[in-house]
């Protein structure tokens, strides 16, 4: 195992801000939705895991400065996180994979796989709307959505004040149904939740007016997101726990936010890449020059190399969109074009005349491509 702070590629004297970055950009590097079959990938995984819950904790930290990873060797294994679970390392640090969004952003939502337990509310989803600049810059956004959140008259219990949820008579407060059926193999028990108090075990005699017993009311709440830099149409973030509360005894679903590219009046974007046409006139193809071009971060230089043909597509490097996740740029691509004009002044006109009878007229022909 190597040393804790290599593993996260940060300094002896990182602070807690600086480890928790750190930790996010490996553990997303090796992040299993985006290593599949991975094995190596996932020790990688597993072991800036540890080396996060060592870093992070003050007073581990300071045992393993000390003492490197013998602080940590007694009862085998250090922190142990080689014989976790993936699923655990997840659970662990849920906050870190969902409070930027960045365990949703390659598909699977970080640590979701493999949960159950108590009643879990649905997700909500919704789409928003981003211009080029703002996925270039990366940007808050604060959006308005309706969901179910627990009423407020009954602390989400559904009974009535002065009332208690009793045991449900269907299920006698076990919230499961069994059922005992013959088959050719043998008696099978086929166990469901209970249809009466919907797996809760619990009803309510006297219900809540306000929410009607159902412990959950549909209330306008705004969400603050974090738009990670880079993002592409299809791309979501989902923020734990915004989603809809299913009421009584259980916990809220996810909001899960889609990204939509909006179309640009000038910039074509493909990957990281963006596309731009540009028209030059005749001379200054003949001649080279050197224009100004709008990009995502202002305007910046390109020289144009004296017999230019039309068509040929320049390149800006590093001036495209930032990667996902990554501190690379794709580049920006020029197509520069001859400007035919339709109309031309007077004077442009002799000048065309003279130039066009010193030129002879020339018409050459080339293979097709
Ligand atoms: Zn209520
Ligand atoms: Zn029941």
């Amino acid at each position: 195992m190597g040393d804790f702070y290599d593993t996260l590629g940060v300094s002896k004297n990182a602070d807690a801000k600086e480890i928790k970055s750190a930790y996010r950009k490996v553990a997303m590097k090796y992040h299993p939705d985006k290593n599949p079959g991975d094995s190596a990938a996932e020790e990688q995984f597993k072991e800036a895991a540890e080396a996060y819950s060592i870093l992070s904790d003050d007073q581990k930290r300071a045992q393993y400065d000390q003492f490197g990873h013998a602080a940590f060797n007694q009862g085998g294994g250090g922190a142990g996180f080689h014989n976790m679970d993936l699923n655990d390392i997840f659970d662990h640090f849920g906050d870190i994979f969902s409070s930027s969004g960045f365990g949703s952003i390659f598909g699977s939502g970080g640590g979701r796989r493999g949960r159950s337990g108590p009643i879990r509310g649905s997700d909500l989803k919704i789409t928003i709307s981003l211009t080029l600049e703002e996925i270039f810059k990366g940007v808050d956004k604060t959006v308005k959505i309706k969901r179910f959140e627990p009423c407020g008259d009954c602390r989400g219990s559904g009974a009535a004040p002065g009332s208690n949820p009793v045991n449900c008579p269907s299920c006698q407060g076990s919230g499961e149904i069994r059922q005992v059926q013959q088959s050719f193999l043998g008696q099978v028990v086929n166990i469901q939740p209970c249809h009466h108090c919907k797996g809760r075990g619990q009803v309510v005699s006297s219900p809540c007016t306000k929410c009607n017993g159902g412990g959950k009311i549909k209330n306008a709440a705004t969400v603050n997101l974090e738009i990670p830099v880079g993002v592409s149409s299809g791309n979501y973030m989902t923020q734990r726990g915004e989603g809809n509360h299913p009421g009584e005894g259980g916990s809220p679903g996810d909001l899960i936010i889609y990204f939509e590219e909006k179309v640009h009046p000038l910039f074509e974007r493909e990957g990281s890449d963006i596309f731009l046409d540009c028209w030059i006139q005749y001379p200054q193809a003949v001649f080279g020059t050197t224009i100004q071009v709008p990009t995502l971060s202002g305007k910046v230089k390109l020289k144009i190399p004296a017999g230019i043909k039309s068509g040929q597509v320049l390149r800006l490097r590093g001036k495209g969109m930032q990667e996902l996740n990554r501190n690379r740029f794709g580049d920006q691509l020029v197509r520069v074009n001859i400007e035919t004009p339709k109309k031309v002044s007077k004077k442009a006109k002799s000048l065309m005349e003279d130039l066009s009878k010193e030129l002879n007229d020339d018409v050459k022909f080339e293979k097709f491509n």
